[in-house]
């Protein structure tokens, strides 16, 4: 999903924590979660190619059509969020931490649904089962569907 969509959603969702919560710390936290668990994805380029993504621009092309780097992608698995939603029930963690599971939660969902990737490529164990690989991981059709601009 692109990152307007993801600004658009949990600024949205922040809102929402202010005017039914009356928590700016919560709505900032989901923010600031909804969208920057992508950093993941410079991650991922700064290991293979050792440099940061200046450009967006190259970032989504390493992202769509680079299939022979690892897609480690850690913040983006469900695995994550468990644990997050765990330590939050079981640690009785404050509006900070609720925010940002939501935030990282519904990310991940529209990531989810929004991306052409099998469904499981969002579980962590499943991707190490593939050893991270892109080719493996991805579809052989992905690449020829997503256009990298
Ligand atoms: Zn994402």
């Amino acid at each position: 999903m692109k990152p307007v969509y993801h600004v658009s959603i949990s600024a949205a969702l922040g809102l929402i924590f202010i005017i039914f919560f009356n928590s700016f710390v919560a709505a900032i936290s989901c923010f600031f979660c909804g969208v920057l668990i992508d950093l993941d994805h410079h991650l991922d380029y700064f290991l293979a190619k050792d440099e940061i993504p200046w450009r967006y621009r190259d970032l989504v092309y390493f992202c769509s059509t680079d299939k022979n780097h690892k897609m480690y992608l850690w913040f983006h698995s469900y695995e994550s969020l468990v644990l997050l939603w765990g330590a939050i029930t079981v640690f009785n963690l404050d509006m900070l931490w609720i925010g940002a599971a939501v935030g990282f939660t519904v990310h991940v969902i529209c990531d989810q649904f929004s991306n052409p990737l099998h469904p499981l490529v969002y579980f962590l164990t499943y991707r190490i089962k593939y050893n991270f690989s892109k080719e493996k991981l991805l579809d052989k059709n992905f690449f020829k569907q997503v256009r990298p601009y």
